[in-house]
């Protein structure tokens, strides 16, 4: 038998007949029919589910997608950030590129993400502590849940703060019948090889109007001015999608909604098998509204008092039977790198932290593999 991954890439088919049309155009350069055609695929599936105009604009990772977010909002040396804690480094590194602070909120339980009240506890101190608000809020959608983003925009709103909703692992979640990546002021989506599709590593900034996504364009492409020779007024940057690496994305579009039903089906799969298993608990998420996750990654969590072994053991035991496991994200108040970073902390992330796990639930997982997985999960526990 050969190893169960975490969340392999999956290609439909489509995607090498774009790469070699780009090949035989001779398009093998950065911008090119690709790249329009991929922004196109994008903004008509996202639109489907939207309430706001969409406006996309291909870029060469979601990491990239959130520096360019935060350089529209202006953010400057000085500025405070507000960002989800628990989630992964991405979202916060690039509050640090411009060299601003990254304030951490904590989770809810119900979704595993930031907490509206806590937000707001935040907003208010921090304005007590430095005299002046946040210039953004980075909420996230940790393993495709949708954070609870009326909420969270309603504090927002309140206090006149942009928020920029990281969708790196949400591509196609719906909260309250939206795609997660459309409801902030921007929103980011993320193309590496382990998300719901893959460019070989990409990412798009969602704007809300063709100027913006014109102005981010600028900022891509090195921030060059039109005129007849290299004229520069601000600081660009290198981030454009290549033409090559949107022919593969051209192709996933084709399967994307396969993939996402996959991940859903694997995820339900999990819970059923698991239901009977004390001391393991699927992460099913609770909101105050309409949602449906794309289930990126099943979580699964270890109460060791009644399973009698640890999330590490357990991750130990599943690798020695050929299947890929991971800790949940490290929460980033508890990062060495962020020690200095204010924090407002209620213990949500650091206790999912503990003793959660990512189980195998890429679209290449059969289920046959789930059900070997959780034989795996049950024989331990003997
Ligand atoms: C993957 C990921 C990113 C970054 O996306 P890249 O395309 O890898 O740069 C950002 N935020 C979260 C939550 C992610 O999981």
């Amino acid at each position: 038998m050969s190893r169960i991954w975490l969340s392999l890439a999956h290609m439909g088919g489509a995607e090498q007949g774009f790469v070699r049309e780009a090949f035989d155009t001779n398009w093998v350069v950065p911008l090119g029919p690709n790249v329009d055609g991929f922004e196109r695929d994008l903004e008509v599936w996202l639109s489907q589910h939207s309430r706001n105009e969409v406006h996309v604009v291909a870029l060469a990772s979601g990491t990239s997608a959130i520096h360019l977010a935060l350089v529209m909002l202006g953010i400057a040396p000085g500025d405070e950030v507000i960002c989800q804690s628990f989630t992964f480094a991405a979202t916060a590194n690039p509050i640090c590129y411009q060299g601003a602070t990254p304030v951490f909120v904590d989770s809810e339980l119900g979704t595993w993400n930031m907490d509206p009240e806590l937000l707001e506890q935040t907003i208010c101190d921090r304005l007590e502590k430095t005299g002046r608000l946040p210039k953004a809020i980075l909420p996230v959608h940790l393993y495709g849940v949708p954070a609870r983003m009326n909420d969270i925009l309603r504090v927002a709103d309140r206090y006149g703060i942009p928020v920029v909703e990281d969708a790196a692992e949400a591509m196609g979640s719906l909260y309250d019948g939206q795609y997660c990546g459309t409801m902030g002021k921007y929103g980011i989506l993320s193309f590496n090889g382990n998300k719901m599709i893959t460019t070989s590593g990409g990412g798009a900034l969602i704007c809300h109007s063709k100027e913006e996504a014109d102005r981010v364009k600028f900022f891509a492409t090195q921030a060059r001015e039109p005129f007849p020779y290299y004229q520069h007024e601000h600081i660009g940057f290198n981030y454009r999608l290549s033409n090559v690496s949107a022919g593969i994305g051209r192709g996933q579009m084709q399967v994307v909604d396969a993939h996402i039903e996959r991940r859903r089906a694997i995820h339900r799969l999990y819970a059923d098998l698991l239901q009977e298993v004390p001391g393991i608990t699927v992460m099913e998420p609770v909101s105050n509204t309409n949602i449906a996750s794309n289930f990126w990654l099943t979580c699964i969590l270890v109460d060791p008092a009644i399973v009698g072994y640890t999330r590490d053991e357990l991750a130990a035991k599943l690798f020695a039977a050929d299947i890929e496991s991971r800790p949940l994200w490290k929460p980033m108040h508890l990062q060495p790198v962020f020690a200095q970073a204010p924090s407002y902390t209620n213990g949500v992330s650091e206790e999912v932290f503990e003793c959660g796990l990512c189980i195998p639930s890429g679209p290449m997982v059969s289920d046959e593999d789930v059900q070997y997985i959780v034989n795996q999960i049950k024989e331990l526990r003997k």
